[in-house]
């Protein structure tokens, strides 16, 4: 499979690798939103944040938080966000699961803007139960 992150776990391409077990690989963005900007992903190839299992995803939030550690130790940002893109509406362009770990600060000019839209006609309570239809127990 031509993955990138693929070649990255495999260490046939490069990446400042941070921190590593059987499960997760994480390392440095290249295109930083801010320095110290890192991905952590699984070892096994997975799409999306649905398709990767349950246990795979404890072992991503648990290596994210240690990484995280280090970074607000070590680049003592003002804060940080964890996201995941997934979909290229949302802006994935890395098809291989990844969250991403960015440091933050005051004034660093990165922010999502986004226009905020309105429930009209009371169909927030309808978004509500269309969704919770859908809620797998
Ligand atoms: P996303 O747009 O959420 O799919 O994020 C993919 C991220 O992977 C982007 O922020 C890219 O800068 C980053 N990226 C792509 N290729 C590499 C690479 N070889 N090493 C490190 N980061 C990469
Ligand atoms: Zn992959």
């Amino acid at each position: 499979m031509n993955c990138i992150f693929c070649q990255i776990v495999e260490k046939n391409a490069h990446a400042e690798i941070l921190y590593e077990n059987d499960h997760i690989i994480s390392f440095l963005d290249i295109r930083p939103v801010n320095l110290g900007h890192a991905l952590v992903i699984p070892k096994i190839h997975y799409t999306d944040f649905l398709t990767i299992p349950e246990n795979e995803l404890d072992e991503i939030f648990k290596a994210t938080q240690k990484v995280t550690s280090a970074i607000v130790d070590s680049v003592k940002p003002d804060g940080f966000n964890i996201v995941t893109n997934n979909g290229v509406a949302a802006g994935q362009s890395v098809f291989h699961f990844h969250l991403h770990i960015i440091p933050r600060f005051d004034k660093d000019n990165f922010a999502f803007r986004p226009i905020f839209k309105n429930y009209e006609n009371n169909s927030m309570k309808d978004y509500a139960n269309k969704i919770i239809a859908e809620i797998k127990l």
